[in-house]
């Protein structure tokens, strides 16, 4: 909500603001991190001093708000950990998460005892305590809300289009979702900024069969390109639907095209083959869907998901 309220303060449709924005996102979330680790080494400081003397007076309040910032950075490493790592790497964060946030539990407990025995005794907490760990547990929030934001579907469910998957067997999201870290097309134009890069997840995509995700009549097709052409789409395929919103499917393979303009296509019915033609590295499928040059969110198969980056998913014809 609060990176949104800040995005709508920025946007005035500016590319650069946007980035920044994302910029800006990344430097918090590395403070935070930072701070947690400081909360770290601060418990382990503390425990060494309570070895050697007995403990001095000290304010519960701000172990507390430590406490829910690292709690909020350790969800967000989770959370963002799986855009952008996989296997080993994802388990190491995990588990580096719960020594997180068991490390925070314990700073918590100590906190609550102390409160405990202020309460009892006299007060002891000076108010320039409190604002060091005030903003830890903001910056918390912040890198929380971060990891919401690279989530969400732009404009929620409602403005979004359900289709069937267009590929069958289970392959990989290679570039996906709301905001530019996550996803290379963001406002490259904006009518791209919910399309899906996807590859198969074992072996190489090229002629795959492509299949149409929705009903509707090719309002677009052309096949003929040779890869590394001048057009960045390569050969498409474009379908548009009753309420006249575009889906479009691009980089497919040179003559590989069964159907052609004008032609009524239903869900699952074979349209190409996967290629990389176009601005295509390697083959692969790209898809998004638009109406008026807007884009509109994608939400795939019968679990209507929307697809983020690294995301697997698995289809049956
Ligand atoms: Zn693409």
């Amino acid at each position: 909500m609060i990176a949104r309220a800040v995005k709508s303060a920025f946007q005035e449709g500016k590319e650069e603001n946007i980035r920044m924005l994302e910029h800006i996102h990344i430097i918090i979330y590395l403070i935070a991190a930072a701070l947690v680790a400081a909360t770290v080494a601060r418990l382990l400081r503390d425990k060494k001093r309570r070895a050697a003397a007995p403990p001095p007076a000290q304010s519960a309040k701000p172990a507390l708000l430590n406490f829910t910032a690292a709690v909020c950075v350790a969800v967000s490493i989770l959370g963002t950990a799986g855009l952008f790592f996989q296997g080993q790497a994802l388990i190491a964060l995990r588990v580096l998460a719960c020594v997180i946030f068991a490390l925070s539990a314990m700073d918590a407990g100590v906190a609550i005892r102390r409160w405990y025995e202020n309460i009892l005794e006299k007060p002891t907490v000076r108010r320039s305590e409190f604002i060091l760990p005030g903003v830890a547990a903001l910056i918390g929030f912040l890198a929380l809300e971060f990891t919401v934001s690279l989530c969400g579907i732009p404009g929620g469910k409602d403005s979004a289009l359900a289709v069937d998957y267009p590929v069958h067997g289970e392959w990989k999201v290679v570039t996906g979702g709301p905001t530019a870290l996550t996803n290379y097309h963001h406002n490259n134009p904006v009518a791209q900024n919910s399309a899906v890069d996807m590859v198969r997840s074992q072996g190489a995509s090229e002629g795959e069969t492509i299949y149409a995700p929705i009903d509707g009549v090719v309002s677009k097709a052309v096949g003929d390109r040779s890869p590394g052409g001048a057009e960045p789409e390569g050969n498409i395929v474009i379908i548009k639907d009753a309420k006249g919103i575009e889906i479009w499917l691009a980089h497919l393979q040179q003559n590989s095209l069964l159907v052609q303009a004008g032609d009524s296509v239903k869900r699952g019915q074979a349209l190409a083959k996967c290629g990389a033609t176009g601005s295509a590295d390697v083959a692969h499928l790209h898809i998004h869907a638009q109406k008026d040059n807007q884009p509109v969110p994608l939400l795939f198969g019968p679990a209507k998901k929307f697809l983020l980056r690294n995301a697997l998913f698995q289809t049956t014809p």
